[in-house]
């Protein structure tokens, strides 16, 4: 049965000024399950290359991407709204990982041994076949190289599901891997919906699957592929606490949950969404906040100067607005902002919120988007009682000179990364992952790489010492 859509929701939609840019045509059923076939066909004789070979073409893929990252950038801020300078910072982190795997994925990739009584015994890492990876738009290139540098490296050949809104980016990137002689099949993009993904699960020539998005997404990908016993892995929101303790360098601390509040619009899953300041410095740092929102330039993404963009979509300049409405009806103060603003395009205030208990909704939710809700505690058991009040545990952040004490605390908040006087970040070394309804499973460094291997054990024994 061919499925071939006449209007698709797989387009460009300027969120600057909420114009359509360019529509793509879904896939049919017919030409999704043709490239599938060809990824899996690919993957016969990909397996098969060396390491070293593989790695060739990621170090060209990365180059590329350097040389053109204004172009990548820009592409970005058309797609998804957000400041170019960011845009063109997260095409160089892309690089960077592309970069790392191809440089460190042979002893990465190497046998084991393991010590054994006698004999021999050793692992081996094999790829396993034709992965699917489903990715959101918030960081158009960044997301989908976390999973394509690793697997592929690893010899796995990848079928990748884009976020609607990113069309352009995605195309953009499977241009550079042909251009960087990645051999036909190794990678492909699939344009279909979000919610026709699930059964694409089931399709025999898909090994494992791995999606970063929001929680019902992930959940159906993860019964789809439960189904079938697949592995999957994936990472999910976040509502990221930052703990400000008593002895913490109050205007660093502002300057960087402001900054990393705002970055992206907002729009970051392990962005500090929850800002947990100690009594005693707690009217101190209410005020120098007031002055860091003072300084936030709002306006388009593409001129230099401006410091916050729109949100990603309408949608999502609507959705969080609701949100922030539900918030003040429920009881919270809305400090600064609140509002969508009177002009074209998805834009919303940058907001600060403060008085926010568990009886409104705001305390449990993730909020996607430029607004700053700040906590206060006197005990650092009250600090850790907020910080884990959610079903989230992706990142945070502890603030404190003494970095040790600080450290400790780090070590009882349920979460996959803990930053201490920094907000959440990246490198391509780090593993990056949650805990709890963020997901499971990592992605980047040594963890990332082995995430869709088979770990295979090579046992020699010796033949006078039988079991
Ligand atoms: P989303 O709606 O879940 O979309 C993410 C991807 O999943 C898109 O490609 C989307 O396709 C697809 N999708 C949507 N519904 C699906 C379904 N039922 N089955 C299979 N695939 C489906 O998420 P989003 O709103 O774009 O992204 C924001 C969320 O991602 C936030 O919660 C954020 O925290 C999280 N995130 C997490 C990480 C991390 O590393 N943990 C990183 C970035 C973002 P369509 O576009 O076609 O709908």
């Amino acid at each position: 049965m061919s499925t071939t859509k006449e209007i698709s929701s797989i387009k460009t939609v300027n969120p600057f000024n909420n114009e359509v840019v360019k529509e793509f045509k879904a896939m049919s059923e017919e030409q999704v399950a043709k490239i599938i076939d060809d990824a899996d066909e690919a993957f016969k004789t990909w397996k098969n290359t060396s390491v070293k070979d593989r790695a060739e073409i990621m170090h060209k893929v990365s180059a590329i991407m350097l040389e053109r990252k204004v172009d990548l950038g820009k592409l970005a801020t058309l797609e998804m709204g957000k400041v170019l300078g960011q845009a063109i910072g997260e095409v160089k982190i892309s690089a960077a990982i592309f970069e790392y795997y191809a440089t460190n994925a042979e002893k990465l990739l190497a046998d084991q041994p393991i010590e054994v009584p006698d004999g021999d015994a050793f692992l081996t890492y094999e790829p396993i076949g034709v992965i699917l990876s489903v990715q959101p738009w918030n960081f158009p290139f960044y997301q989908m190289t976390r999973s394509a540098a690793a697997h592929i490296t690893a010899g796995n050949t990848m079928v990748l599901k884009h976020a609607s809104n990113v069309p352009q980016c995605a195309q953009m990137m499977e241009d550079i891997f042909k251009e960087a002689g990645l051999p036909e099949g190794v990678y492909t993009n699939l344009y279909v919906s979000g919610k026709d993904i699930a059964p694409i699960v089931a399709n025999p020539k898909i090994k494992a699957v791995t999606l970063t998005g929001s929680k019902p997404a992930g959940a159906s990908i993860a019964e789809a592929a439960a189904k079938v016993v697949k592995k999957s892995t994936l990472e999910l929101g976040g509502s990221d606490p930052f703990i400000v303790l008593e002895d913490a360098d109050v205007q660093l601390a502002v300057d960087t949950a402001v900054n990393g509040r705002m970055a992206n619009g907002g729009q970051v899953c392990t962005s500090p969404k929850r800002i947990i300041v100690a009594g005693k410095i707690y009217d101190e740092f209410l005020a120098k906040t007031k002055e860091a929102f003072a300084k936030i330039v709002v306006g388009d993404p593409m001129e230099k100067g401006t410091t916050l963009g729109p949100l990603s979509s309408e949608k999502a300049a609507e959705d969080v607005a609701a949100q922030i409405k539900k918030a003040a009806e429920q009881g919270a103060n809305i400090v600064l902002g609140g509002k969508r603003m009177e002009r074209a395009g998805a834009f919303l205030e940058p907001t600060f919120i403060t008085d926010i208990t568990p009886k409104m909704d705001m305390y449990f939710e993730e909020v996607f988007g430029p607004v700053f809700m700040l906590y206060r505690y006197e005990t650092i058991e009250d600090a850790l009682e907020i910080a884990n009040g959610t079903e989230f545990g992706l990142g945070g952040t502890v603030f404190g000179t003494d970095t040790k004490k600080a450290a400790e605390v780090a070590r009882k908040i349920d979460s996959g990364m803990i930053y201490i006087n920094h907000a959440t970040g990246v490198a391509p070394q780090l593993p990056f992952g949650g805990t709890k309804n963020s997901g499971y499973g990592r992605e980047q460094g040594k963890e990332g790489l082995l995430e869709f291997v088979n770990t295979k054990l090579i046992r020699t024994t010796s033949p006078d010492k039988p079991f």
